[in-house]
């Protein structure tokens, strides 16, 4: 704890004062372009990585990066992204998975999660990943089990994404695009999933 409040005293003296004028008009709103669902893991830090500043990214987290479907019981994630859709009007959906995810391994190795009976709940929406994990395989080149199945659990919340009427009307009016994208946290490197090629390409060559 002591750390966060060091950290707080160095942000109000130091990063503060040189973007005061930025948090000013923050201060009136916000028109983000982009909401980015990702990971809650602590390794995965979009405005990092994306280099965006205060007020350019929605985020939502959680563990796996999971969308319920429509109809299913949302806890906060189906809020956020109508929220972002319907009133912030963001023009790119980022589903954004990320290597050596907990999720995923205890998706291969469920018997970890003894004693862990909301993490256990929580699985039942990335178990669909074991349903797609072959065709991602097949498409996807040389990659691990844990990676092939990071990538179906992408491909899996974005169709999740599409059961939401809002959504399905935000792409048929065009104004809504969507995105898989994986992150990998030893290279730093974004890879985007490729409809065509049906497999995750470099985001940057
Ligand atoms: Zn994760």
């Amino acid at each position: 704890m002591e750390q966060l409040i060091e950290g707080h005293k160095r942000f109000l003296a130091e990063a503060f004062p040189v973007r005061r004028d930025q948090f000013h008009l923050l201060a009136e709103g916000q028109q983000p372009e982009t909401l980015f669902v990702t990971c809650a893991d602590s390794r995965v830090v979009p405005d990092l990585v994306l280099q965006t500043q205060p007020g350019e990214m929605f985020i939502c987290r959680n563990a796996g990066n999971v969308i319920p479907r429509a109809g299913e019981p949302a806890g906060g994630v189906s809020a956020t992204i109508e929220y972002a859709v319907q009133v912030l009007r963001v023009r790119h959906l980022i589903v954004c998975g990320h290597s050596d995810c907990g999720v995923i391994r205890a998706l291969m190795a469920p018997h970890a999660l003894d004693g862990l009976p909301s993490v256990r709940d929580w699985l039942q929406h990335v178990e669909p990943a074991w349903e797609r994990v072959d065709d991602v395989e097949r498409h996807g080149g040389e990659l691990t089990r844990h990676t092939a199945l990071t990538h179906a659990n992408v491909l899996v919340q974005l169709d999740n994404l599409r059961t939401h009427g809002f959504i399905q009307r935000s792409l048929a009016e065009g104004r809504l695009a969507l995105h898989g994208w994986y992150y990998d946290i030893l290279s730093g490197r974004i890879e985007q999933y490729d409809e065509a090629r049906r497999r995750f390409l470099p985001l940057v060559g």
